[in-house]
């Protein structure tokens, strides 16, 4: 006879009516303002549960004065950035970091749309967002993002290998199937669009913090 535990039973019930992953109480990383889209609208108007398994990293490429976190999340939460050639029609991430500030506007155990439309990236990656506003201090956004994501690897157990930036993700469009290839993102961390020692310093920042936070 086949014997089930309850643990076990009660994530195969989940699995029936949903996914396990919404079982998993989601904590809030320190330093963090959570600031969702309204469940059942705009980004989160189908759910969409996930397990992350990567994080990925991107800059905003908005320089307009005020573009901080805050007023991301905002705008995530109004639903006022469209995704016009993706499945649900709506952009969204996870994180989005300043040089003061960081704001949460999806659940972990939710998927955005922020890196490759129907691929990987966007099935199994939290996405991080830092700002490029005018007036915001890039180094400190930077190390404020290695400390979150050091923070996530250890909270979702992601390898050092598995934090990558967007340009890892190969980006084919839902509707018309385009393939727009791998794009320039995060720019700022990139050395001639490639990878090289501004990536490298970034995980060894993110690896540091995550030492630290082990000791
Ligand atoms: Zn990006």
């Amino acid at each position: 006879m086949m014997k089930f535990y309850p643990a076990a039973l009660t994530c195969l019930l989940t699995v029936i009516m949903g996914s396990c992953a919404t079982l998993v109480p989601q904590r809030t990383p320190p330093g963090v303002t959570v600031n969702l889209v309204p469940k059942g609208l705009y980004a989160r108007k189908y759910h969409r549960p996930m397990t992350p398994q990567y994080i990925t990293i991107h800059a905003t490429e908005n320089r307009s004065r005020g573009a901080g976190a805050y007023s991301h999340s905002q705008m995530l939460k109004g639903g006022a950035l469209k995704g016009r050639h993706n499945a649900i029609g709506y952009v969204a991430w996870h994180f989005t970091v300043d040089d003061h500030s960081t704001y949460q506007s999806l659940p972990t155990n939710e998927r955005g749309e922020h890196a490759d439309y129907d691929g990987p990236g966007n099935r199994t990656s939290i996405g991080i967002e830092m700002c490029e506003n005018r007036g915001n201090d890039r180094t400190r956004t930077i190390d404020r993002t290695a400390r979150l994501v050091a923070w996530l690897m250890r909270e979702h157990g992601i390898p050092l290998s598995r934090v990558v930036p967007h340009m890892h993700w190969r980006m084919i469009r839902h509707d018309d199937r385009r393939d727009l290839g791998h794009k320039k993102c995060p720019h700022f961390l990139l050395d001639q669009g490639r990878l090289g020692p501004k990536w490298q310093a970034f995980l060894s920042k993110v690896e540091s913090y995550r030492r630290q936070m082990i000791l």
